[in-house]
């Protein structure tokens, strides 16, 4: 069946076009600005000047995590350690069973809590992931049972991953494909399909092996497995909807939980420049060479920044997660590198000027400078932002400006219309399909949004995602 769309903002922001119409066959857009050919459509939709765009692509986040956080206690609005028990404490009446929970930030807190905010006398494990998911607060039945180490209850980095490892590992098969199937109708409602799927591993990858070849998938997946997982395999899973694509790995933590890796060490905790993970180059590089797939590495400090772009020199197919922190000198070295940035950051980490240090903060997200040499796509890193394009557009031309925040005079602001490339065609280019363009052959994967982006930049956040096409196939999205 043919379908029509005319009388509308049809958008490609590959090119920066706009068209008149668009008509989609099976799975492929297949005629573009040919009014006539309407008539032959046996469906046609007035767009009512509505936008058409390709749909969103996300080329880093967690779906695992998605599920899980959509799953559990939600922390991200708390503004107080009392807020944190009283939540926990209504959480247990209706829930039986161990606890995840997810998304307290201890600036807003205004401290760190500890196993004394949560013990009780507990058969239960509990989990409390901070909202950078590098670190989280346990109970000692917990770090007793999963031998862990922390610090009142505060773990981070590779011991947080080994709590989360533990409490994960029992999740049966119907919940996983539960909390799989909750992330992707969650990615959907914001008009992303296609995502990077970071950190992949164990059942997550068995069961979305399982769900593509039942045809079941509601997006493309492209997953980037961690490097123990990688290393059982004799191969790499190509699917329809669902690819193994590369391998992710660390070389330092994040700002939030003050491990990413700084060079000047950071302003609000003298003395402490964060941690570096990286230590197994080598044994990354061969096995990337081996199945000729992406590397991505997660990089946050500029100390972090001088590891990798030494490492990248050695492997084409290298992607950089982050770069939130880098210096000048590094950005002069930097080219036709891939980058995933998340613009999302720039409104979420508001002390970064305390963090960092007000001089250096002219160092942070500097998407504007890193875009001139590189290809850079955003994402969201969900769920440690939500994973809204349009908040992603908005924080990134206009900078925090509105909220008045420190790092608005840092002029990285970029325009709307690079905003949107590096949200679609970007993102596309990354993965290597045919979408994130309005092109005959390419995939019709659509957002229609209520009104035209260009419209109004003051609006941006206020527009609706009103429907998305996957892969031909209406999906009447109502978020
Ligand atoms: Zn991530």
């Amino acid at each position: 069946m043919k379908t029509g769309f005319y009388n509308g903002y049809i958008y490609d922001p590959d090119d920066d076009t706009f068209h008149s119409s668009l008509i989609i066959e099976n799975n492929s857009i297949i005629s573009i600005d040919n009014d006539l050919k309407l008539k032959e459509c046996e469906n046609i939709i007035n767009l009512k000047k509505r936008m058409l765009l390709p749909s969103f692509i996300d080329t880093h986040l967690h779906l695992d995590e998605i599920g899980i956080y959509l799953n559990s206690l939600n922390l991200k609005n708390i503004s107080s350690v009392n807020e944190l028990k009283q939540k926990l404490k209504n959480y247990r009446k209706i829930h039986t069973g161990h606890i995840f929970g997810f998304g307290w930030d201890d600036e807003k807190l205004g401290m760190w809590p500890s196993y004394k905010d949560i013990d009780g006398n507990d058969d239960v494990y509990i989990l409390l992931a901070r909202n950078d998911l590098h670190s989280g607060l346990i109970n000692k039945k917990l770090e007793e049972d999963a031998k862990l180490n922390s610090e009142k209850g505060i773990v981070k980095e590779r011991e947080f991953e080994r709590a989360r490892e533990f409490l994960i590992k029992n999740y049966d098969y119907n919940t996983v494909r539960k909390y799989l199937m909750d992330s992707m109708d969650y990615l959907l409602s914001f008009g992303i399909t296609t995502a990077g799927y970071m950190s992949c591993y164990g059942k997550w990858c068995e069961i979305l092996k399982d769900m593509d070849s039942k045809g079941i998938l509601k997006m493309r997946i492209f997953s980037y497995l961690n490097f123990d997982e990688i290393i059982k395999r004799d191969s790499l899973y190509v699917g329809e909807y669902y690819r193994e694509y590369g391998l992710k790995v660390y070389a330092d933590g994040s700002l939030g939980s003050r491990t990413a890796f700084l060079t000047f060490g950071y302003s609000d905790d003298p003395g402490n420049k964060g941690i570096r993970i990286i230590d197994n180059k080598d044994m990354f590089l061969d096995v990337c060479n081996k199945f000729d797939c992406d590397l991505a590495v997660h990089a946050i400090g500029d100390g972090a920044m001088d590891i990798i772009l030494e490492m990248s020199k050695y492997y084409k197919k290298f992607r950089i997660e982050h770069a939130s922190v880098v210096r000048d000198d590094q950005i002069k070295r930097m080219k036709n590198l891939r980058i995933s940035v998340q613009p999302g950051f720039i409104l979420t980490d508001f002390w970064i000027d305390k963090r960092i240090g007000e001089n250096n903060i002219r160092l942070a997200y500097r998407i504007k400078d890193l875009a001139e040499n590189n290809m850079i796509s955003f994402s969201s890193d969900a769920p440690v932002e939500i994973p809204d394009p349009l908040r992603n557009i908005y924080a990134s031309i206009f900078r925090g400006f509105k909220e008045k925040l420190p790092i608005s005079k840092t002029y990285q602001n970029i325009s709307l219309r690079d905003a949107l490339r590096f949200h679609i065609s970007n993102g596309a280019k990354f993965f290597n399909i045919k979408a994130g363009k309005l092109e005959e052959g390419y995939f019709a994967d659509m957002v229609i949004l209520n009104k035209n982006i260009f419209e109004n930049e003051n609006e941006i956040l206020n527009l609706r995602v009103e429907n998305v096409y996957f892969d031909g196939f209406s999906l009447n999205s109502n978020h």
